[in-house]
């Protein structure tokens, strides 16, 4: 199977089970013209953080790594109306391209966007006692998926849900000797839900439009 055969399958997907959505549409190509990297979630993938909010019953979500707001909008989407996402952004241009995202994606009420160091916004958070939240996704900067995993335990509740993206990887992952930041990273990721016992976890491995990668999803008891 190639990446051709899984990016074609992605296309089907969405073809078969999604509505034609021109506002998302939008953001990709605005993301595009902006020169965002292209390394938001895939389509599948959004439906699929969509659908955990809603199973989860979400009402307050925290996302760290919001690129253009991509994926903050599938979670948005599917909050009830009082429901809210704060999102970590650390490049200002970043954060821009994804404030005109939430505006024309009709989603700003319920977005709150943080510009900064992840870290340093994970820290106010905490003196804001703004947790728990429901639900965490973590996507940014890898290395610091222990720390992110730290704080998302910090501001969560039992049953909160945490899910930690890209930690496989091409399968690079099962490199342990390896000096590659990002795949340490993954690895780490897997060492802190395995090593804490208030975390059930496994890993899902997907193929798609975005290559050989996964997730990581953890339940707090
Ligand atoms: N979740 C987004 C989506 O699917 O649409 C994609 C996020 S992208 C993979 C990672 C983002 O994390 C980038 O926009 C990057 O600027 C941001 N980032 C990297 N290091 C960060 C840090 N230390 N604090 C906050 N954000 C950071």
């Amino acid at each position: 199977m190639s990446r051709k055969t899984w990016a074609a399958v992605d296309d089907y997907i969405v073809e078969a089970l999604f509505e034609a959505d021109p506002a998302l549409d939008a953001v990709l190509a605005a993301n595009r013209d902006q020169g965002l990297p292209p390394i938001d979630v895939s389509p599948a993938q959004g439906k699929l953080l969509s659908l955990l909010t809603r199973i989860q019953g979400a009402k307050k979500v925290l996302e760290i790594g919001t690129l253009g707001g991509y994926s903050t909008i599938w979670m948005a989407r599917a909050l009830p109306m009082d429901g809210k996402i704060v999102t970590l952004e650390l490049d200002p241009h970043h954060a821009k391209v994804a404030r005109s995202n939430f505006e024309r994606a009709g989603v700003s009420e319920r977005v709150e966007l943080r510009v900064g160091p992840a870290l340093e916004s994970l820290a106010a958070l905490g003196a804001e006692s703004a947790g728990p939240f429901d639900l965490i996704f973590i996507d940014a900067d890898k290395p610091n998926n222990p720390n992110y995993l730290s704080w998302a335990m910090r501001l969560s509740r039992p049953g909160t849900v945490i899910i930690c993206d890209n930690v496989i990887r091409d399968g690079a992952v099962l490199d342990g000797g390896g000096h590659d930041v990002n795949v340490v990273g993954a690895r780490a990721a897997f060492s802190f839900i395995g090593g804490d016992k208030r975390l059930d976890g496994t890993a899902i491995q997907t193929v798609g439009a975005k290559g050989y990668d996964g997730f990581a999803i953890a339940i707090v008891s």
